[in-house]
């Protein structure tokens, strides 16, 4: 359901991802994982266009684009088709709880005030923030406002969400509550693509594990056996690391 091909972005001279090839099936969790700097955010961006691929096509179901030829109505085609959870949360900071899920709701799904409001508060609930709906963001903690991101993301109804390392930002006894409710929302099927350094979560919640390097994909496969047994030799450094 989502096909990258021949994906490739070079910052100035340096060429980041090298030709990526990625098959994602409808409902699959994908973990990306590798070593800082091998290129999983920035393959993570391309896929919503917020870089631009230097080369490469992004095929979303029935949805195409080729990156070099991609014009302001393909890129909002495809922006209708994922939706990003970011590192730092990226919430309107002058917007409450509520009205930050409801923006999407009702400029993009085009919902009256009314209805976006039912909407966005069932969705508040689902990521168990029911009781915080006029908080704004600085009144919530760090893994408060990433559930905020995450309901925001679900609003859009996405073919696929795309997560950046959602709990980088967090402290540590915050990143239980958010990688929970990413865990009960991947159960409902809902396709999604994780750039993660929780090496436990990726093999818990993950039925495809991506290992990137040098922005390549290395190797990847279930997790039953990228993490098991490793046939590259990278992958393995790496994972020992964790282990
Ligand atoms: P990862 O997510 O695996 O840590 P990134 O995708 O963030 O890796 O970065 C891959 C490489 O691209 C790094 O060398 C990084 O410095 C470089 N890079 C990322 N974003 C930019 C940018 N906006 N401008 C220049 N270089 C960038």
């Amino acid at each position: 359901m989502i096909k990258l091909r021949g994906i490739r972005k070079s910052f100035g001279r340096q060429e980041v991802l090298q030709g990526i090839d990625l098959t994602v099936e409808k409902g699959e969790v994908v973990a990306i994982l590798g070593p800082s700097g091998s290129g999983k955010t920035t393959l993570l961006r391309c896929i919503n266009y917020l870089e631009k691929p230097s080369d490469g096509t992004i095929h979303i179901s029935d949805f195409s684009l080729d990156c070099k030829h991609a014009g302001k109505k393909e890129i909002h085609a495809l922006r209708q088709r994922s939706a990003m959870v970011f590192q730092q949360y990226n919430l309107f900071n002058h917007k409450t709880a509520l009205e930050n899920v409801m923006e999407g709701l009702v400029i993009v799904k085009k919902l009256s005030k009314d209805e976006a409001r039912k909407r966005g508060i069932q969705l508040l609930e689902k990521v168990g923030l029911g009781a915080k709906l006029d908080s704004y963001p600085s009144q919530l903690s760090g893994g408060q406002q990433q559930r905020v991101g995450i309901a925001r993301a679900l609003a859009l109804e996405p073919e696929v969400i795309l997560f950046d390392e959602p709990t980088s930002a967090l402290d540590p006894e915050l990143v239980g509550e958010v990688l929970a409710v990413i865990r009960r929302i991947a159960k409902e099927g809902i396709t999604m693509i994780i750039v993660t350094h929780e090496m436990g979560f990726a093999q818990d919640v993950a039925n495809h594990v991506v290992f990137m390097d040098g922005g390549v994909i290395v190797e990847e496969g279930p997790p039953s056996e990228l993490f098991v047994n490793p046939k590259e030799e990278r992958t393995k450094q790496f994972l020992k690391r964790y282990t």
